[in-house]
């Protein structure tokens, strides 16, 4: 069941670089919005309970540890939820997001970040078997990384869960096959982990497609979540949810801009 007349902002953070503006940003909320949880919005979607007005979720990306650092204390602080959207591959490893990872080994080579971007963005845009060879080809980088136990402990700390495939494919560049496998990998750790939020799906560099849209619901998918810069007005497809991306480290005036929504307006007259 759709309900209408909603007015729901996803904020889409990735890092939290720090603590001090990121509180200033979530102070901000609290005053101006009414931060509510992926339960609330899945109950407004599918049984039709009615979001407060100026209704906000804040979701996270790529589960970067810093989430963990900076950013728990702050919600913590305010009592408030959240969703992390991880990627599971990663989990209790020491590798390093592949974004990130190819940018360590060009600045360790000693090219350009201009460079390593380029190179970034060639292999969002080639089919998904040619970016796992280049990735398994490429020398390791290590990072600190989230581990399982730690998933939980957030998870007890009103910080869902949620699913961002498990090697942050473009799922527009994968095959079926290659989404059917991102997904069952991802929902059995999930399962071995006793998280709940795998039916709660963040699309990868927020790449959408029908295709993908049907594999994703035959396998289990609930709420799938865009990446698209848009206020959720009137009826929210579970499965194509607008989220606005924001920054932890932004100042205060610029994030006031994009959480209002104007951000969006701008960039499309441009
Ligand atoms: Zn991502």
């Amino acid at each position: 069941m759709f309900s209408a007349n909603t007015n729901l902002r996803v904020l889409a953070y990735h890092t939290v670089p720090s603590s001090e503006k990121f509180d200033g940003q979530i102070q901000y909320l609290i005053k101006n919005y009414n931060v509510i949880s992926i339960k609330d919005l899945y109950q407004h979607i599918f049984i039709g309970k009615s979001l407060p007005s100026r209704a906000v979720l804040i979701t996270f990306d790529d589960g970067d540890i810093s989430v963990l650092e900076n950013g728990l204390s702050v919600l913590e602080k305010y009592d408030l939820p959240s969703v992390l959207f991880v990627i599971t591959d990663l989990i209790d490893s020491s590798n390093t997001f592949w974004c990130r990872w190819v940018e360590k080994i060009y600045e360790k080579k000693g090219r350009s970040y201009k460079e390593a971007r380029e190179k970034v963005n060639s292999l969002k845009n080639i089919p998904n078997k040619e970016r796992m060879e280049y990735l398994n080809n490429l020398e390791k980088a290590e990072s600190r990384q989230l581990k399982s136990a730690e998933l939980q402990i957030l998870q007890s700390k009103k910080m869902v869960i949620g699913n961002h495939t498990h090697t942050h494919p473009m799922i527009n560049n994968c095959t079926k096959q290659e989404i059917e496998q991102e997904l069952e990998a991802t929902k059995s750790l999930f399962k071995k982990w006793d998280l709940e939020g795998y039916p709660f799906f963040a699309y990868p560099n927020g790449n959408w497609d029908a295709k993908s849209e049907k594999i994703l619901k035959e396998k289990g998918v609930e709420m799938a979540f865009l990446f698209d810069h848009q206020i959720n007005k009137n009826k929210i497809n579970p499965l194509r949810i607008s989220r606005i991306r924001v920054d932890a480290d932004t100042e205060l005036n610029e994030f006031k801009v994009k959480v209002s929504g104007l951000h969006s307006k701008i960039m499309s007259l441009r």
